[in-house]
């Protein structure tokens, strides 16, 4: 049997994406910042995809900026509400520890020019609550940047709520909603939200190409200089196909939440269930306040590495901490924040699942992370440790 269970690292192309994206390939492959027929066409292409973006996202088409993908909609994002911040004497920031890194590497950036950056602390849930936050917020503060959903753990932000706390205090509201977007609903209005970034290949789309919305009147501030392609905010000849893909893949997720939902979440609580009788082993994260398709464990006395490694000989793709971080000996920083030792959180296990996954193929993951966690407990020196006592348990049975 073979199953992707590692959508929240990159996910299939759709067909419908990449049906969207071959006319602009093979026939419509003008610069839009060509005069003659076929850049005119790609343009018009390019403005209508706007629009349809826009509409995902309940905003409109004047507040959306194409990029390379999520990463540089979040460097993006944050760099312009500090040069906003900075221009009126307010060089503080708020954030979590557990953002990907594209929000927390250009946070360091900052914070060594001078930007104090608080990073709140997640509840042992996985979930930062509106009252961190407006318990946070000084005069100083020029921007809060919480995400959506978690990336490794799957637990979904209260954001209309951090939304409400933020308008309300006047402080600009950045979201990553990169694992949310086309798989949970948004309405940057209704929730209050001033900046989101969101990557194509999170949802079916292309890699490469991503979207920053920024709320009317936010100046952008470049990162890549040179062209007045995107209103002169993101220079570089637009990336026509993807961005067509990831619009195409963007309405279909859009299309299909509910369906997306009512479809996965059951299977996603069955794995749950499943892996939960697995002694000692915790889920992470809230079990309902969480993406559809996300689930993440911790499993006493292995190493999460050699756990993929033997689920990979069984089939299935899956993944230990984010895929950032896979290659360094650090245990991951999402679990770490959520509270789990060192110990504990070297031996976890994310699996994301996408949604043509079966209730067989669930039960085939259960037996084989069973199996596979027994055989490396049995062959662990931690574990045999854990067992005569040595060592105490972390987790309970
Ligand atoms: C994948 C991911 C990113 C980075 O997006 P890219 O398009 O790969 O640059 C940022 N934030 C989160 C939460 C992600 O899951």
């Amino acid at each position: 049997m073979n199953i992707y269970a590692d959508n929240a690292a990159t996910t299939k192309m759709s067909s419908i994406a990449i049906g969207a994206m071959l006319p602009y390939m093979e026939e419509i492959f003008g610069n839009p910042s060509s005069l003659y027929s076929i850049g005119q066409q790609a343009k018009e292409a390019l403005e209508d995809a706007r629009e349809r973006v826009a509409k995902c996202l309940g905003c409109s088409f004047k507040e959306i900026t194409f990029t390379s993908g999520g990463s540089e909609a979040d460097n993006q994002a944050i760099i312009s509400a500090a040069r906003m911040g900075e221009r009126k004497g307010k060089k503080h920031i708020i954030s979590t520890a557990f953002e990907h890194h594209a929000v927390l590497h250009t946070l360091n950036k900052l914070e060594k020019e001078g930007f104090e950056i608080t990073l709140l602390d997640v509840h042992a849930n996985g979930i930062v609550t509106p009252e961190q936050v407006a318990e946070a917020i000084r005069p100083d503060t020029c921007l809060v940047t919480v995400m959506y959903a978690n990336n490794e753990i799957g637990t979904i932000q209260p954001i209309g709520e951090i939304g409400r706390v933020c308008r309300d205090k006047g402080v600009l509201f950045h979201t990553d909603a990169v694992q949310a977007a086309g798989h949970v609903p948004i309405d940057v209005v209704a929730q209050n939200i001033d900046m989101l970034s969101l990557s194509a290949h999170k949802f079916h789309g292309p890699k490469g190409a991503g979207v920053l919305y920024a709320r009317r009147g936010i100046p952008l501030t470049n990162i890549i200089e040179g062209g007045a392609q995107e209103r002169g905010k993101r220079a570089g000849t637009e990336n026509v196909p993807a961005i067509m893909g990831m619009t195409a893949a963007l309405e279909a997720a859009c299309g299909n939440l509910e369906g997306y939902a009512a479809r996965l979440t059951p299977l996603r609580d069955k794995l749950i269930a499943g892996l939960r009788t697995i002694p000692y082993s915790a889920l992470n994260g809230d079990p309902e306040q969480r993406l559809p398709g996300t689930v993440n464990f911790c499993f006493e006395g292995i190493e999460g590495e050699s756990l993929l490694l033997l689920l990979d000989d069984k089939g299935i793709s899956a993944s230990s901490g984010s895929a950032c971080t896979s290659g360094s000996l650090d245990p991951s920083h999402v679990l770490l924040a959520i509270g789990r030792p060192h110990e504990v959180a070297h031996g976890s296990l994310r699996l994301s699942l996408g949604e043509d996954i079966t209730e067989e193929q669930i039960d085939y993951i259960i037996e084989s992370v069973r199996e596979v966690v027994t055989y490396l407990r049995s062959i662990s020196p931690l574990w045999k440790d854990l067992v005569s006592g040595k060592t105490p348990h972390i987790l309970s049975e």
